[in-house]
């Protein structure tokens, strides 16, 4: 069964690092908007088993999320998620998500030391995320993840360590730890901050990362994706096991018969069109080496029917970066640093062959 995501382009104000697609604010568009995507919903027609609002800051749409959900066919069981910031995480508002079957809250921590929330631009401090994750705790959500940034300007092993203990301390089921990735097309990309981690201090804090999530009983399951036992994103694993999902919304992309398509980085187009222009950017996607350069990002990794089709490469990648167990082949934390040349690297080894075998 497909999942359904759906892109909430809107924000209050724009984080200095984010290149992710988003507008200020307004209730009219929001409005308008919301009613795009209940067009397009009743257009596919589907079922779905999980549902994620992404963004943007899709907690600003809380009304309009019990109007979308209303009109959705959810399968029962269904894992529903809102990621939310930090601030908009009212009583009220909180309480409208549980109500309409919101079952897991993703939201914005990014660290615990208020420099380095200061130093991302971002608008909270670290005990207004924390009062706010147990608000959300205590209106019955059981299941919340926390976004962790890494390679932070200022960052020491430190502040880290700090920000993995007061997360700890809260009632989460998930983190998500992403490394700070300075995009061209932002204002960090622009003007980058001072004092950011060199490549090995990242490497170093990455590692740290991940032994200090582990040891407070979050589980890499992930490059970097962490959780507690039967808490794993059932919806994001349905991207790297190459399960369908439908994306709905000015920038969402899909995975959806058999092919891949994404939607125009254009809020005005998307709410004047009946249904939304699918840009597709792959009719024919090939399967083996989507299924290698995607279950590679997995700690459960690939089975040997896939890893025996590039074993003959193996050799030349070092031996710390992967490992072989229960007949699967799986990458290391050290080798998740540099999965994108380790899999670059097997799969023009794959597309060597393929070219061989044409000859
Ligand atoms: S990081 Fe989140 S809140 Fe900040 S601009 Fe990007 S989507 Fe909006």
């Amino acid at each position: 069964m497909a999942g359904l995501y759906i892109h909430v382009p809107f924000c209050r104000k724009k984080c200095p690092y984010c290149d992710f697609y988003s507008v200020g604010y307004r209730e009219e568009l929001a409005e308008e908007y919301a009613k795009a995507v209940i067009r397009n919903i009743h257009y596919y027609n589907e079922e779905y088993d999980t549902v994620y609002f992404g963004g943007g800051t899709p907690i600003l749409m809380a009304r309009h999320i019990l109007q979308i959900l209303a009109e959705c066919e959810i399968k029962s069981g269904a894992e529903i998620t809102v990621e939310c910031n930090p601030l908009e995480m009212d009583e009220e508002t909180l309480k409208i998500l549980h109500e309409c079957g919101v079952n897991r809250l993703s939201v914005g921590v990014q660290s615990a030391n208020d420099c380095e929330l200061k130093a991302l631009g971002r608008s909270h401090t670290f005990e207004q995320a924390r009062l706010a994750i147990l608000m959300a705790d205590s209106i019955g959500f059981s299941d919340i993840s926390a976004d962790l940034m890494i390679a932070v300007p200022n960052q020491t092993a430190e502040t880290l360590k700090r920000s993995v203990k007061s997360l700890a301390e809260l009632p989460i089921t998930h983190v998500s730890a992403y490394l700070l990735k300075i995009e061209p097309n932002t204002v960090f990309g622009k003007n980058p901050p001072e004092n950011l981690p060199s490549e090995d201090e990242t490497a170093e804090l990455y590692l740290s990362a991940v032994s200090l999530l582990e040891n407070a009983g979050f589980k890499q399951y992930e490059i970097s994706n962490f959780a507690k036992a039967k808490f794993q994103s059932r919806h994001n694993l349905k991207y790297w096991r190459r399960e369908e999902y439908l994306g709905i919304g000015a920038a969402a992309h899909s995975f959806y018969k058999g092919r891949r398509f994404a939607v125009k980085r254009d809020i005005r187009e998307f709410i004047s069109s009946e249904h939304q222009l699918e840009i597709v950017t792959d009719e024919n996607p090939n399967e083996l080496e989507e299924r290698i350069m995607l279950g590679l990002r997995l700690c459960e990794g690939i089975p040997e029917t896939l890893w025996r089709k590039v074993e003959n490469f193996l050799p030349l990648i070092p031996k710390n970066y992967y490992k072989i167990e229960n007949g699967r082949l799986s990458l290391t934390p050290n080798g998740f640093l540099v999965s994108n040349e380790i899999i670059a690297t097997l799969l023009s080894h794959l597309e060597g062959k393929n070219a061989a075998r044409n000859e």
